[in-house]
């Protein structure tokens, strides 16, 4: 059976921003947030992009849906209708307003994200009368079928947000989202807000929502164990640049960088005995706006050895589809999920 399409390519893709001093406001410096990241997304995939906060992955997210301006690299999308892909990053602001019905985002905090002076039918109405899709009998025949698509009701349509608890905001947001059958989701840290024992039901319905329209998601966590049971693929970075790139059972079972060993040597685990196998990272992830020579994780790294304070190592495949940037990838022996015991 051939691979669906790729519907997302994300090429060396930079976001610099600047750093301004004195009176003048005088650039003096740039925070590198994103420096060189690349990837894809297929159809109705979920790619995982995992890390510490500050390593940028919102910052990518926020790329792909238009909110920053790349510094330079390329953001291929493929639009639904049969056009040829379209590169976001150079699109002007017309083209991309029609694109964004097909990329939708949902959010992290579902308190701040909606807002409390509009109704839920106002609410998920929004997008569809904004992008001109739907008026009338048509417009709310589609408020109802989102809202009953998420698990609320619609004589909950008539209330407002303050009604709601956080995991039912979040059921809203998703409406909101999927209202415009967009092909591809950007959720960034999507249940982060939310108690643990909701998280699981966002989860679980944004998966039954992917069965059923065959949507993409780009699924932002630190949550190695969400990103675990979401994703097909994952992305590892670390201070603006990916570590590790890889189909996920791959990269749980034998993570081939040592950052992404040490992410997975601290989560729970089965077998006590092996608690002392933790690894705890010493110091501060590197300083974007002052990035190290070399490999950006040599600071912290147990392996690092004298070529890495000064060769920047490239992503390279070790495996098929698996990808690591360490110069030591092919023959170090790292530990994962099976040996660590991982509760994922
Ligand atoms: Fe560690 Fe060197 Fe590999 Fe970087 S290149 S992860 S410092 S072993």
């Amino acid at each position: 059976m051939s691979e669906p399409e790729i519907l997302l390519e994300v090429k060396n893709l930079k976001k610099h921003f600047p750093i301004y001093r004195g009176v003048f406001k005088r650039i003096v410096g740039y925070v590198k947030a994103v420096d060189g990241v690349s990837f894809t997304i297929r159809s109705g995939e979920t790619v995982g992009l995992v890390g510490e906060s500050g390593c940028g992955k919102t910052t990518v997210g926020r790329m792909v849906m238009g909110a920053y301006r790349p510094t330079s690299g390329e953001i291929w999308f493929k639009p639904p209708n049969g056009e040829p892909p379209v590169d976001l990053a150079s699109v002007d602001s017309r083209r991309m307003k029609a694109l964004r019905p097909h990329i939708q985002m949902v959010f992290q905090d579902p308190f701040a994200s909606l807002n409390p002076r509009m109704t839920i039918r106002e609410i998920i109405a929004e997008p569809l009368v904004v992008n001109k899709i739907a008026r009338g009998k048509e417009l709310e025949r589609r408020v109802r079928e989102s809202i009953e698509m998420v698990g609320l009701q619609t004589h909950h349509l008539s209330r407002y947000p303050h009604a709601f608890s956080g995991g039912q905001r979040q059921r809203i947001s998703i409406a909101r989202a999927m209202g415009l059958f967009p092909s591809l989701v950007v959720a960034d840290e999507p249940t982060s807000a939310l108690d643990v024992s909701v998280q699981a039901q966002i989860v679980n319905l944004a998966l039954d929502i992917q069965s059923r329209f065959g949507l993409a998601y780009l699924f932002i966590s630190h949550d190695l164990g969400l990103i675990r049971h979401f994703s097909s693929r994952v992305v590892v970075m670390y201070v603006g640049h990916v570590m590790e790139y890889a189909p996920a059972e791959s990269l749980f079972k034998r993570p081939r960088h040592p950052y992404t060993e040490a992410l997975l040597s601290n989560v729970p685990t089965t077998r006590p005995n092996l608690l002392g196998r933790k690894i705890i990272l010493r110091g501060e992830p590197a300083d974007p706006a002052n990035p190290p020579p070399g490999c950006p994780f040599h600071t912290r790294c147990l392996y690092v050895q004298d070529i890495c304070r000064e060769v920047m190592p490239s992503l390279e495949e070790i495996e098929p589809e698996h990808k690591s940037a360490c110069h030591f990838a092919g023959t170090l022996d790292l530990t994962g999920c099976d040996a660590l015991g991982c509760v994922l």
